[in-house]
């Protein structure tokens, strides 16, 4: 069970665990928006049925996104495509080369990392981009920013709490009066 989190002037942000909102919320930040009619929770000393959607009450501070080093965001900063040939391979056929091989003292870390496709990885083998003469394109480094077609956009889908519709309408609404204003 997931909990929808708005920001203070009501647009979704985030969707969390419930465990997680629940914590927000004897924290202090958040309030209760919405609540799963029929899932409580009880304890000794309270009685709280499970929030649908919270909303923070102050502000969230803006820090400096930090991005995970993971195959999933690596796939998105190469933009899906192979670094040696730059044909798009999808995220199951995508393979994770490591530029400088470990086998020559290469680590795996952004700047070692790239999406190769099958036969470019094959062709490289257990060599530097210089010994393949497979020059890289892009000198791989560790992103300030994914793309944007790759982030996950929070869109009301089938199979979504019905308590969310609501306000990830609202999402929707909110670009179309932005983007005219
Ligand atoms: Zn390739």
């Amino acid at each position: 069970m997931e909990t929808l989190v708005l920001n203070p002037a009501y647009q979704p942000v985030a969707r969390i665990p419930w465990q997680r909102a629940i914590t927000l919320l004897f924290l202090g930040k958040v309030e209760v928006v919405e609540a799963y009619e029929d899932q409580t929770i009880r304890s000794v000393s309270f009685e709280l049925k499970v929030p649908s959607v919270v909303r923070f009450l102050r502000s969230l501070t803006r820090r400096k996104p930090v991005i995970r080093f993971s195959r999933e965001n690596v796939y998105a900063r190469d933009n899906g495509r192979c670094q040696y040939c730059q044909k798009h391979v999808s995220r199951a056929e995508a393979t994770y080369d490591h530029v400088i091989p470990r086998a020559q003292g290469g680590v795996t870390s952004w700047q070692n990392i790239v999406i190769a496709c099958v036969p470019c990885n094959q062709r490289k083998g257990g060599r530097t981009p210089e010994q393949a003469r497979m020059p890289l394109k892009v000198v791989p480094v560790r992103p300030t920013k994914l793309p944007d077609s790759l982030r996950v956009t929070l869109s009301f889908q089938k199979g979504m709490p019905v308590a969310w519709q609501n306000w990830l309408r609202d999402l929707t609404y909110w670009h179309g009066s932005l983007d005219e204003g």
